[in-house]
């Protein structure tokens, strides 16, 4: 009796945990399955310009639509495809389709928009990222210039100076590198100085905290000095209310992304976005 019911807890928990979250194996055969059939797709969330509240340009954010678990976030599965190399393709696939879907967009809209899109570490420093870049490009026919890519400071491991050289030749293309969240990682910011990135996205644990830590407050103060004084643009990511929005444009924060403003969105919903976000100009 006492072996049977052992018995049938253990499978009751072990089932539970099949629930909850992909076994390793199983989801790397999962996510080859997916790359063959085609069952990611991208949401976008605006961000938008902390003094006009103008949309000014939107971050693809991928999300796998599973046949049977539904809607898949980023972050249940982008770790793994890192560890088995799927990220290679996947991310190939972002880049392109996002250039795809908001080169389009655009040709429906009066002032472009700019996407950003983000690139895993290992996808960034792999020899051929630059190809896939300039191919991309042509491919779709976005303008460089409209194109922005997400870095966060875990490429500096791969030494700083090839990171420098490579954010340099896309600067010369036209394409914009961001800094991704940007404190969370042995961040210095003496990166501010060497890196030729256009802009630094504040980490949403620095936003979440601003009206409560005297010192955090601080710190997004200097980094927003600080990266303006090297000609950068920054943006705080994780905006859920009005007191964090007022605090960031107080400190004179370019440009804000948050659930306050918009959630990531189907593409669909994205096109029938007004230019401004109701209740996104300030004050
Ligand atoms: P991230 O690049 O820092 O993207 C911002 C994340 O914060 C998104 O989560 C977004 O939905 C969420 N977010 C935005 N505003 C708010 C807010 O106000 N409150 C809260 N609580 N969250 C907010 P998501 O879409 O789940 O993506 C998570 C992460 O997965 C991304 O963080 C990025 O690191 C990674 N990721 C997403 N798409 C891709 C991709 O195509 N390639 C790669 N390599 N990584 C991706
Ligand atoms: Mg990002
Ligand atoms: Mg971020
Ligand atoms: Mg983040």
């Amino acid at each position: 009796q006492a072996k049977r019911q052992g018995k049938n807890t253990w499978q009751w928990y072990d089932c539970q945990n099949a629930e909850r979250s992909f076994n390793s194996v199983n989801l790397r055969h999962e996510l080859h399955i997916a790359l063959k059939e085609s069952q990611f797709e991208l949401y976008y969330q605006p961000l938008v310009d902390a003094v006009t509240g103008r949309i000014c340009s939107v971050e693809a954010l991928v999300r796998w639509r599973h046949p049977v678990r539904g809607l898949v976030s980023p972050g249940d599965f982008i770790p793994l495809a890192e560890q088995t190399g799927q990220i290679i393709p996947l991310g190939l696939w972002v880049l392109e389709q996002a250039c795809i879907e908001i080169a389009d967009l655009n040709t429906q809209r009066e002032r472009a928009l700019c996407v950003a899109v983000n690139i895993s570490s290992l996808q960034f420093i792999r020899d051929g990222f630059l190809d896939d870049v300039r191919q991309v490009l042509a491919k779709t026919g976005l303008s460089p210039e409209l194109l922005e890519l997400e870095v966060t400071e875990s490429v500096l491991l791969k030494g700083v100076g090839s990171v420098i050289d490579l954010m340099t030749t896309l600067k010369t293309l036209g394409v914009r590198v961001a800094l991704d969240d940007f404190g969370t990682g042995f961040s210095s910011l003496s990166y501010l100085r060497d890196l030729p990135s256009h802009k630094v996205k504040l980490d949403r644990s620095f936003v979440e905290k601003i009206r409560t830590d005297r010192r955090i407050a601080a710190i997004v103060q200097s980094v927003i000095t600080m990266a303006h004084q090297m000609g950068m643009v920054v943006v705080a990511e994780g905006i859920e209310t009005q007191e964090q929005r007022e605090d960031l444009a107080r400190r004179h924060c370019d440009i804000l992304q948050g659930y306050l403003f918009a959630r990531p969105m189907p593409l669909a919903e994205l096109k029938k976005l007004p230019d401004f976000l109701p209740g996104a100009q300030r004050y």
